[in-house]
């Protein structure tokens, strides 16, 4: 039976480490501050940020929200996002995405300086998070799932990792952070022949497709660990992930469950960011 690796320990140390990073720019009269910006009023959106604002809380991290009509011409929205890039007090930025139609998401992603782009959406961090250049900020939740890994002291050196989905924000980050820590890795997506072939031969296996327990047990491979960063809702209105967790935890050696799993780690890697991207800006005070 595998272990069920709950994200709240992970959330919790990453918050202890950055709650005294905080203390410490206190000291110095530097205070770390968030802005996060919403276009419109999506559930999805409205949720995230509920739990950003609570964890910049309770990591005593300054935070504000700068709502911005559903409707806002790209025009208008480039020149808000540049006012908040802009402010000197502001250290992160993040933006909720999809942005509305109407804006291209192509005009205005160099906006937000690489400095405070603390979920990589400016194009200079994703080359960071290619090149494993250090000082970028890959996004939030592959990140979340590596913390997770590592918290669980899952071997990644030279193990067989399978990642599906290869979003920009999800699969392919994820994917180069695996890289990064010395692991072999496939990515899989809807044009993936034998799907549940390939992701069997993983050490590591990574859903992030958007399908309510698509993944099953002959996806897995006895002894893998699973990370499951899938959030659905299914027929009956319950969140669920990308992987059926009942059917899966007999064969695999950990397993991450929805909710509580990669999502509450999300916003302490965020809270994370701030501070990483408050200490770069102030040239690495000690
Ligand atoms: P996208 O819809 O952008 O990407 C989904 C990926 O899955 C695509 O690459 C797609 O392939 C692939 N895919 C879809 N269906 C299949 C299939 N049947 N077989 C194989 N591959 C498939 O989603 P995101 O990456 O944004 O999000 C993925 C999931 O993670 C969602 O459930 C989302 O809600 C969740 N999420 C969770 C977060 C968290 O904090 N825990 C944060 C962000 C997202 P193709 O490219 O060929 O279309």
């Amino acid at each position: 039976m595998g272990l069920l690796a709950k994200g709240k320990p992970v959330a919790d140390k990453i918050t202890e480490e950055v709650k005294k990073e905080v203390e410490q720019f206190k000291g110095k009269n530097i205070f770390p501050k968030l802005k996060i910006v919403r276009v419109g009023e999506r559930e999805d959106d409205l949720s995230y940020e509920r739990a950003a604002v609570k964890r910049m809380n309770s990591c005593k991290i300054e935070c504000e929200v700068l709502e911005l009509s559903a409707d806002i011409s790209q025009d208008d929205f480039a020149q808000e996002l540049k006012k908040v890039d802009g402010d000197e007090t502001v250290h992160g930025i993040l933006l909720f995405r999809p942005l509305p139609k109407q804006i291209n998401e192509n005009d205005v992603k160099f906006i937000i300086s690489p400095e405070k782009d603390i979920d990589c959406f400016n194009p200079i961090n994703v080359a960071k998070v290619l090149e494993g250049d250090e000082t970028g900020f890959p996004p939030c939740t592959p990140t979340a799932a590596i913390e997770i890994l590592k918290h669980y002291n899952v071997p990644l050196k030279g193990k067989n990792a399978v990642v599906l989905g290869r979003s920009m924000v999800v699969g392919k980050p994820a994917a180069m952070l695996l890289l990064k820590e010395n692991a072999s890795v496939t990515i899989c997506h809807s044009k993936t022949e034998n799907l549940p072939d390939v992701a069997a031969k993983a050490d590591i296996l990574i859903a992030a497709i958007g399908k309510s327990n698509m993944v099953t047990s002959d996806f897995v491979k006895e002894g893998a660990a699973v990370i499951d960063v899938g959030i659905n809702v299914d027929s009956q209105g319950n969140m669920t992930g990308d992987v059926n967790t009942t059917d899966c935890i007999e064969k695999c050696g950990l397993i991450t469950p929805v909710p509580a799993g990669v999502g509450s780690v999300t916003t302490a890697v965020l809270a994370k960011h701030v501070v990483k991207a408050c200490r770069q800006i102030n040239n690495n005070i000690e």
